[in-house]
């Protein structure tokens, strides 16, 4: 089975057809799927849809949406045993985004320190601020970390490798030469494998769903000449491994 480390199924263009999706996601034999909420009303509902079985919640918050990040703080504390991580949380200093990075930087420490606390492993978003996200993690020493979608240079991406971060692939690698080159210079040992359905689509402007986890490791099985059953064991163990699940 593959893993879906990433995604937002409690998003409303997933959640109308959330039975169907889930259905082609085992069909193509995603097995486990990782859903993020954002924010303190959508980290309920996260919480709510996860079974422990097929759907395991991770809660965060968006990086450039911080208001009442604190209940989120607090809502992490109370339910640590029952996440499997923190997040996404992050930066984001995409050129659209009117946020004040030097807060942003401060609440994504605050969620670091909470993840060292709890001992629980970090999703992090690092749109535009891929460089500056992993300067932070370091720096506050975070030892279990997922790069979700990372955009930042491969050659940024050493950094995080050494230290044993994590890089999950979404299925907009089919199309994005950044990623194609991420995945090249990755080795398997830190990748994994994720949709972020509805957002990061292999077809530009349409809605991702989990079972594209699929093409995503077809992706990295192409780059990485491997086959794709090798792709699934790593990967998959990969995931287990950081976010401590057992099959
Ligand atoms: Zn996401």
């Amino acid at each position: 089975m593959f893993i879906d480390v990433h995604c937002h199924l409690t998003d409303e263009a997933i959640r109308a057809n959330l039975t169907k999706l889930i259905e082609d996601a085992k069909n193509s034999g995603i097995g486990i799927i990782v859903t993020s909420g954002l924010g303190y009303e959508d980290c309920l509902k996260a919480l709510e849809i996860s079974d422990y079985k097929m759907i395991f919640p991770s809660l965060g918050i968006m990086s450039y949406e911080l208001e009442g990040y604190e209940s989120v703080l607090n809502l992490i504390e109370k339910n640590a045993k029952k996440i499997v991580a923190i997040g996404e949380v992050g930066l984001d200093f995409h050129i659209s985004v009117k946020s004040d990075k030097e807060l942003q930087k401060r609440v994504f420490k605050e969620f670091i320190t909470l993840s060292s606390d709890l001992d629980l492993p970090l999703i992090v978003h690092s749109r535009s601020a891929g460089r500056h996200a992993l300067k932070i993690l370091i720096e506050c020493n975070a030892k279990n970390v997922i790069m979700h979608a990372f955009d930042g240079s491969s050659s940024h991406s050493l950094i995080g490798i050494e230290k044993g971060y994590f890089f999950s692939i979404p299925p907009s690698v089919v199309r994005s030469v950044q990623k194609q080159k991420l995945v090249s210079k990755l080795p398997l040992d830190n990748i994994l494998l994720e949709s972020d359905a509805p957002a990061l689509s292999p077809v530009p402007g349409s809605t991702n769903v989990p079972s594209n986890v699929r093409i995503s490791a077809e992706v990295v099985s192409k780059i990485k000449g491997i086959s794709l059953k090798k792709v699934e064991e790593i990967t998959t163990e990969n995931a287990m491994r950081i976010l401590r699940i057992r099959a």
